[in-house]
């Protein structure tokens, strides 16, 4: 019966490292290889197109008609020497994930015969029916028409045969259906906000970025097993299994050396990515067994979110080839740290300045705290809402699991940062700026060093870390679309940046000299944000109690948390920056309490065929096992010797029909359960019911598969077992 079982872990232990030939040229040679970059453009486009694209991509200008069909020929051009017959709109639906509707070059040439054709109306927009993907009920079916645009902000690329054009998903009606449009409004938003603040610096200052840097945690487990396990394969974690007795509490596999058929992966890997110009530069293994992280280089914002969509479908390709899979769920295994995709986030300006990196002057150092402290502010208002952004039915296993941050979000800034902003808490405006003679101004604050980054002070559990330069988001997921986050936070920021803007006028138009107006603007955030600020233990039950009566959210249902994006001061943030509107949120949010309701069913669905084909018969057969044997005890010893040569037996056997029978009881209970929360039509509340009853009822019952996996036969089990997932490679 477990023959596969066993079969496929003698294979994984048999495996041999793929041989990854080392490129002939070196990576600044075979960067972005794939990609039609700047570069590309000035060789394939004529000159006066290529200075077209370029204002189009550099300032925001609109992709004029007239130049489309050149850019497309040129595209076409590049593309056709690298071997590519078709293009796709590559895009972002709300689902997890990228999707694609591929179309050959060949058009008929009216003949006969056929001929190559990409015309600029193709690249720059395509109708596609969209009814397939989750939209909220903003498209009914009869008008299941939307249609994805080309973002030129974002370059196009070749995978395989194909030429992949990132595009924006929209509804014929304007609203978004997708990732990308939200997140390409609110950067606009967060960049022309943190422009008009800049500008109180430096008026010289013509455009600010918005930058994202990823670190991408991730689970390897060879594909035999992982074909063995149809939890795994189904819902991409594990539903039952228990702890191997050597888990990561020697945690010596953090910063050990990489296991060569994972090595072998990762330098393929990293290969096809630099040449998807994506700038890869760190990897190294993670906390748990099993589990690395890969990290490239920051990037502006939509490009980076774009190449972690890319990074996760070539690592899934792939593992593949390496005879892995890879598991990007954010708790595949119970017992070990799950996975997390930290999003480092700054602000910068076009010539590299990071607007909360220290300076060497006092007025560069007042930059800094200002937008500093405008995010905190941010991070304050909408606490709930970020945390909506990070939310899912997968991340809700990680979040407060003591390994990651907990499901509040706070701020961590140090202690030399925290100082600063007591210091300016404390003192009077008089303080802080004196006349100092010829010099002008003279301002008090403290001397920041500016190597903040190094400092060790780094308190992991916090979800919203400053480090140094940028604010580190801890708490999305591994397998989540970067956007939801970044368009949260980045519209947050953008909101209050305007707000402070409109605050610090007021004062000089009260005749406020500048740098007073805005230090007693930033005075008075830093008193109303400090809630929001914690240095402590962010995993420990005290903070969730001062949490709670410092009035950040605590709530801890997922499909509830969903609620933060249709409060008042949610809609009217999204609607004032022009990011979302009302009747957006709402479609969303229908979304989301969608998927949330099918993970669970699924999940739910898969324990019980699980239970019933694989659990409870190996229970019942080798229970049966030892029944015979108490009864051939009998009929070869004296009744009083065979009673006890069997007890040991008699209490498993016991044992056995209790579980089962408690398994058995709970899995029709939950297929009761499941029946009457199908029954409820608002989306809302049937996630809530799912949450709510069948959620737990899954806990219950793996905690009785597990305590049998614990007695049963190893020989007879049929499933792999933890300690194989976890440590064969
Ligand atoms: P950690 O110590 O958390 O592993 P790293 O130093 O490896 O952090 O950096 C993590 C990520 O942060 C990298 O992707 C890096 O490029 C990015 N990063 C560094 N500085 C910035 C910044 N100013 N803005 C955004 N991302 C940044
Ligand atoms: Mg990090």
């Amino acid at each position: 019966m477990s023959k596969l079982r066993f079969r496929v872990v003698e294979e994984a232990f048999h495996k041999k490292p793929v041989d990854v030939p080392h490129p002939t040229e070196r990576p600044s040679e075979y960067f972005a290889k794939y990609v039609f970059n700047r570069e590309k453009m000035f060789k394939y486009l004529p000159s006066k197109v290529y200075a077209k694209m370029i204002d189009v991509i550099d300032n925001g200008a609109a992709l004029d008609r007239s130049i489309a069909d050149e850019v497309a020929a040129g595209m076409k051009k590049w593309a056709v020497e690298l071997g590519v017959t078709h293009y796709t709109h590559w895009f972002q639906p709300l689902t997890e994930g990228t999707a694609e509707k591929h179309d050959a070059f060949v058009e008929h040439d009216g003949k006969g015969g056929m001929l190559e054709e990409f015309s600029g109306k193709l690249l720059v927009q395509q109708e596609s029916d969209g009814s397939s993907f989750p939209n909220g009920g903003i498209r009914n079916t009869f008008e299941a028409r939307g249609y994805s645009a080309w973002d030129p902000s974002s370059p196009v690329f070749v995978v395989d045969d194909t030429l992949c054009i990132p595009t924006i998903f929209i509804a014929y009606t304007g609203e978004s259906l997708d990732y990308k449009a939200p997140l390409l409004k609110a950067l606009r938003a967060v960049t022309k906000a943190a422009l008009d603040v800049m500008h109180y610096f430096d008026p010289s200052v013509k455009k600010i970025v918005s930058y994202l840097g990823w670190e991408q945690e991730y689970f390897l487990v060879d594909e035999g097993l992982y074909a063995a396990r149809p939890d795994l394969l189904l819902t991409g974690r594990t539903l039952m299994g228990h702890e191997a007795s050597k888990n990561q509490q020697l945690e010596d596999h953090y910063f050990g050396a990489i296991p060569s058929r994972v090595a072998a992966f990762m330098k393929d890997l990293e290969i096809q990515a630099l040449e998807l110009g994506i700038p890869v530069k760190t990897r190294h293994n993670e906390v748990a067994p099993n589990q690395f992280e890969l990290a490239p280089i920051f990037e502006e914002c939509n490009l980076a979110v774009d190449h972690n969509m890319l990074i996760m479908s070539l690592m899934r390709k792939i593992a593949r080839n390496h005879g892995f899979r890879v598991l990007l769920h954010e708790k595949p295994f119970k017992g070990v740290n799950g996975s997390g995709k930290h999003n480092n986030w700054s602000l910068g300006t076009d010539s590299g300045v990071l607007l909360m990196a220290p300076g060497k002057t006092a007025e560069e150092n007042l930059r800094f705290i200002t937008f500093v402290v405008n995010t905190l502010m941010a991070v304050y208002h909408h606490n709930g809402l970020l945390k909506a952004s990070i939310m899912s039915a997968t991340n809700a296993h990680r979040l407060g699991a003591h390994e990651a941050p907990p499901a509040i979000i706070s701020s961590f800034l140090g202690t030399q940062l925290s100082k600063v902003l007591d210091h300016l808490e404390e003192s009077t405006n008089d303080d802080l700026i004196s006349l100092a003679g010829k010099q002008g101004m003279k301002l008090d604050i403290p001397q920041i060093p500016e190597l903040l980054i190094d400092n060790t002070d780094r308190n992991r559990t916090s979800p919203f870390a400053f480090t140094g330069n940028r604010f580190e988001f801890r708490a999305p997921g591994s397998e989540a679309n970067c956007a939801s986050a970044m368009i949260a936070l980045n519209a947050a920021v953008a909101e209050q940046l305007i707000q402070f803007k409109k605050d610090v006028d007021v004062l000089i138009e009260q005749g406020e000299p500048k740098i007073s107006a805005i230090i007693q603007v930033i005075r008075r955030y830093i008193k109303e944000c400090k809630p929001i600020r914690f240095d402590g233990n962010g995993y420990s039950e005290e903070w969730k109690e001062e949490a709670a009566r410092r009035g950040l959210d605590c709530e801890t249902s997922c499909p509830v948390i969903f609620d933060n994006y249709l409060k008042p001061e949610t809609i009217q943030m999204f609607e004032s920056t022009g990011v979302m509107n009302r009747k957006e949120l709402k479609a969303r949010n229908e979304v989301k309490w969608d998927m949330y309701t099918k993970k669970i069913q699924i999940e739910a669905r898969v324990l019980g065929d699980l239970v019933m084909n694989h659990v409870v018969p190996v229970a019942i057969e080798y229970q049966t096992k030892l029944i015979d044997n108490a009864y051939k005890m009998k009929s070869l010893f004296p009744a009083d010797e065979a009673a006890s040569l069997s007890a040991e037996n008699l209490a498993i056997i016991r044992e056995i029909a209790q579980h089962t029978a408690f398994i058995k009881e709970r899995v029709d209970a939950m297929v009761e359960a499941r029946k009457v929360a199908n029954r409820i039509a608002e989306e809302r509340e049937k996630a809530i019911a799912y949450h709510d009853t069948i959620a737990p009822m899954l806990e219950e019952i793996r905690y009785h598969i597990d305590k049998l996996e614990l007695i049963i036969d190893d020989q007879m089990w049929t499933l792999p077992k933890y300690r194989e997932l976890l440590f064969i490679r």
